[in-house]
């Protein structure tokens, strides 16, 4: 029986966090076992922070260093069992490693970016690899930039699964095979020139999925700090509730519009082989899982919510009242992809186009630079974008009455709000 268990970050953010991804280890040990791992807590949010410090040569830059170094330290002495001087003399090599990068000159933004925001599965990894060892568990660490083999594109990589099943084949199987539980991390892969590529944020999950689906995996579990799939986040809705069987279909539907439980490049390999994804609770973890597979069932019917905070809407219009036409489109299009924005929702009128982002300055600034001298540019910003999945009138007015709403879809079985709606109730 093979198994791929892969664990968030936000699991692994303690001590108390960490024994238990020890104690699910340990039960499992006896079997082929790959764990993946994210990087702790808000690691690449802190990467990324200070990657953009970094670049605009902010003085705060050292500060933030330090602090999220002192955060990792701080975690591995409160570890029991670990030898404490070994790991931490690793641990700050690696700080070493990352602070060359961020002092480097960056020819090449995107690869900079990924460069420096997969330390953070890196520490991970070696942190985890050491507290599982220091439990007499056999552990082999394999680097994923070893086995997940992706093209150029920097920050959101295509696997090449050729070349990643080679990898698997040379590298992770004889590790099984020698009794080994092999823990690496997720996110990160390499292309053809042995460059560090990211699959894009929230990309831990891929990983298992890539890794599973080529070892045709009996279990591929995704532990999370929820009962399994909700119907929504139990944090903002508290009428949501469990799904025990959604369909691949249903699932890549939710995770498209923004469902963030699992990433939305996770169920396609697994489709293509048929194999059952699990997402179980961490904290409960005799509880039945939830799972998605082929099988359509009721609960793909079940009404979801699915809040996606923090998006901007742009809105072009021809700065001659042209039509909005294929033409313009075109470059709209263009500039969206050569800035590596994903359209979130997008509508047009005769005369405007507007689309939806996870708000981002840096590409927003970029974008506007591109295109002002053929559009007028509005914009709003904090917005919330709201899907909610086989809608009735009753849930959309619980949620969108008297609101603020700047942009509406609909079909029949999804109904989509942006607009400022505040979750806290
Ligand atoms: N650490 C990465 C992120 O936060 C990948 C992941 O967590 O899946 O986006
Ligand atoms: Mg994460």
């Amino acid at each position: 029986m093979i198994r791929v268990f892969k664990f968030g970050g936000a699991l692994l953010n303690d001590a108390k966090g960490i024994e238990r991804m020890v104690s699910i280890v340990e039960e499992f040990k006896c079997e082929p076992l790959i764990v993946v791992v994210s990087a702790i807590g808000k690691t690449t949010n802190a990467l990324e922070n200070l990657l953009s410090l970094a670049v605009n040569k902010d003085e705060k830059l050292a500060t933030e260093y330090f602090s999220l170094k002192s955060f990792h330290i701080n975690l591995i002495q409160s570890l029991p069992f670990v030898n404490h001087t070994k790991l931490i003399d690793e641990v700050e090599n690696l700080f070493r490693n990352l602070w060359d990068a961020l002092n480097q000159p960056f020819d090449n933004y995107f690869a900079g970016y990924d460069a420096i925001v997969s330390f953070g599965e890196i520490l991970s990894g070696k942190i985890m690899a050491a507290r599982l060892s220091a439990k007499k568990l056999i552990v082999a660490e394999l680097p994923a930039e070893k086995i997940i083999a992706t093209n150029s594109n920097h920050t959101d990589a295509s696997v090449n699964w050729q070349q990643t099943e080679k990898n698997i084949s040379t590298h992770l199987i004889p590790l099984l095979h020698n009794g080994k539980i092999v823990i690496t991390q997720g996110f990160i892969g390499s292309d053809n020139d042995g460059n560090i590529t990211t699959l894009g944020r929230e990309g831990s999950d891929y990983t298992a999925a890539i890794i599973g689906s080529i070892l045709n995996a009996n279990e591929i579990v995704i532990w999370k700090d929820v009962p399994g799939l909700m119907s929504a986040d139990p944090k903002l809705f508290k009428d949501a509730v469990k799904l025990n069987n959604i369909s691949y279909h249903e699932a890549i539907e939710l995770t498209f519009y923004g469902a963030s439980v699992i990433h939305p490049k996770t169920i396609q390999p697994l489709q293509k082989k048929g194999l059952t994804l699990q997402v179980r609770s961490f904290w409960e973890p005799h509880a039945a899982p939830s799972l998605i597979s082929e099988n359509r069932s009721e609960d793909d019917k079940i009404p979801k919510i699915i809040a996606k905070p923090n998006q901007t809407l742009l809105s072009f219009s021809s700065r001659n009242m042209d039509f909005i036409e294929e033409e313009n489109l075109f470059h709209i299009f263009k500039a969206l992809s050569r800035h590596k924005i994903h359209i979130n929702l997008m509508q047009n009128s005769a005369v405007s186009f507007s689309v939806c982002f996870d708000q981002n300055q840096k590409k927003q600034k970029a974008l506007v630079n591109e295109l002002s001298n053929m559009f007028f540019i509005k914009y709003n910003s904090g917005l919330t974008l709201l899907t909610f999945r086989y809608y009735n009138n009753e849930i959309l007015k619980q949620f969108t009455d008297k609101k603020k709403v700047l942009l509406v879809q609909k079909n029949r079985t999804t109904a989509q709000f942006l607009g400022f709606f505040d979750l806290s109730n």
